[in-house]
């Protein structure tokens, strides 16, 4: 697969009521390449005026798409998936090059992502409401589900085929219609992705897609919009508080996926190989930048040597490069700035005492590296501790009992996810009802599955995606209150 060959998959203009489109004042934004921190193409960069036409164009293909019967909504999601599968390989290249991850990792991330549309198309004939009778016996209550309306969906860069497919397919399948608004960073896999929903048989203007470096005033625009009734939001705590605000001015209906700080606890009962082997996935999935991403790991001082340098040992094996490389294990950062926070945040940690027993460097190599890193020696206080890394770092944690280490886990304002490493079911079941996350690892380092309710606590976020519960955020319930 060359670059040529996942670059023809992807628009590079606006997709607007089913047309293409350049942006309305022409401005054009360049996209980089992490792993030559050079521009390799441009994109269409939105401005309002194109965010407003794409609204419109939604909430004229809305009522349209919402009358269409599920059935043949969910053949549309269904068509999506097969061909996301069948071009497998270009999207993965494609989000290789503007994201800079490993090869393998974009490729279980294109499975990932083609998931929601199977998922959901299966969802699509299950929008079943509810009948009831009063319990005065006076009337029958009648619940029916209706589609909430134009959906503004608004995604990062870290996962950028999956956490759109997240959105696009629950919406769909609900019978909205939807503008996303993809990562600036990574606008080509989502235009990619609007291009095959039009090819399954998306009506014109059910999806539009509008790239943009404007993010703040076109979204905005969108938001009071009176015809947007609905925004899902995945992306940082700080825009997603700043949204929420924008949001109440017409209490749009959100949906918030926001930042992540996962503790991983290592009981001393664990299968420390186990531990380790969940440890390198939690942590050095997608190079440590996910939202999922374990951030913390705290280890019981009677394993945490043993952990520490296997931990050590397994990251300093990974193979660090382009992620076009197959042989890579760990591509580049998204962009300068990533890397800069990284550098940072392991300089801030070593000032406060940590010590690094692997990496704590950057590769001498153009592209925007950083090399696996294992600290120790971390004090419950370290900053680094208190911030989402959203790189290749672990930070090592030692605690002596149990209530310790769920309240250090504890403490924080996020509350995604909590791994849990022990060799005692019932033990960890009781410690995983004490963590403050909305998912739990236990005794497994992966917990992303379009069929599981995905979403946080906290200062993580507001609803959930996939499963069941994601199509509900996208339905509203009407009651009648009925006599026969
Ligand atoms: P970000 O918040 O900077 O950007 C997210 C999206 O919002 C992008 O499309 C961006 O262009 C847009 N945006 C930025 N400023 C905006 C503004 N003022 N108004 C409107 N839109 C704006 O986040 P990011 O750096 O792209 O992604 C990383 C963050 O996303 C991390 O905090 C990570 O934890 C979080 N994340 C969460 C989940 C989850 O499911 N909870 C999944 C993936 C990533």
């Amino acid at each position: 697969m060359t670059s040529d060959g996942a670059l023809k998959l992807a628009p590079t203009q606006l997709l607007i009521g089913g047309e293409r489109r350049d942006s309305s004042d022409g401005a054009l934004m360049d996209v980089y390449d992490p792993a030559t921190a050079s521009v390799f193409t441009q994109v269409a960069d939105g401005s309002v005026e194109d965010g407003l036409s794409a609204v419109e164009a939604a909430a004229a293909a809305g009522p349209g798409w919402a009358a269409t019967p599920p059935r043949q909504r969910g053949e549309v999601l269904r068509r999506t998936f097969e061909l996301m599968t069948e071009h497998a390989e270009e999207l993965a290249h494609l989000m290789v090059l503007e994201n800079g991850k490993a090869l393998r990792d974009a490729r279980s991330e294109v499975a990932y992502a083609a998931e929601f549309f199977r998922w959901y198309a299966e969802e699509a004939v299950r929008g079943f409401g509810e009948l009831g009778t009063a319990p005065s016996g006076a009337n029958r209550i009648l619940v029916m589900r209706q589609p909430v309306g134009v959906c503004v969906l608004v995604t990062p860069w870290n996962f950028p085929a999956a956490m759109a497919t997240r959105k696009i397919g629950p919406a769909l399948a609900a019978g909205c219609s939807v503008v996303l608004k993809p990562a600036s960073d990574t606008p080509l896999t989502a235009l990619a992705i609007g291009a095959l929903l039009e090819e399954a048989g998306a009506p014109a203007g059910v999806v539009n897609v509008v790239p943009s470096r404007k993010s703040g005033p076109v979204v905005s625009a969108m938001l009071h919009d009176p015809r947007v009734r609905k925004l899902s939001f995945t992306g940082s705590t700080e825009v997603g508080r700043a949204l929420l605000h924008e949001a109440a001015d017409t209490i749009v209906n959100t949906s918030m996926e926001l930042g992540g700080n996962a503790p991983f606890l290592v009981l001393d009962d664990a299968d420390v190989s186990a531990a380790v082997e969940g440890a390198m996935l939690a942590k050095m999935r997608n190079g440590g930048e996910a939202c999922t991403a374990a951030n913390r790991f705290y280890v019981h001082r009677s394993v945490a040597d043993e952990f520490s340098r296997g931990l050590a040992d397994a990251m300093g094996h990974l193979v660090v490069g382009p992620g076009s490389d197959p042989a890579t294990e760990l591509g580049p950062l998204v962009n300068p700035a990533a890397v800069e926070k990284v550098e940072e945040l392991v300089a801030g940690a070593l000032d406060e005492g940590a010590r690094a027993l692997l990496g704590a460097t950057r590769p001498d190599r153009t592209g925007w590296y950083y090399d696996p890193t294992v600290l120790t020696n971390v004090g419950s206080t370290n900053p680094i501790l208190g911030e989402e890394v959203f790189g290749p770092v672990a930070p090592i944690v030692v605690f002596d009992d149990d209530e310790e280490a769920i309240a250090a886990a504890n403490d924080t304002e996020f509350g995604l996810v909590s791994y849990l490493y022990t060799g005692d079911l019932a033990r960890g079941l009781r410690v995983a009802e004490a963590l403050e996350a909305g998912m739990i690892g236990l005794n497994r380092g992966l917990v992303s599955d379009p069929a599981a309710p995905f979403g946080g606590v906290k200062q993580s976020g507001i609803g959930r995606e996939g499963g069941h519960e994601g199509m509900l955020e996208y339905l509203e319930s009407k009651y009648i209150a009925v006599q026969w």
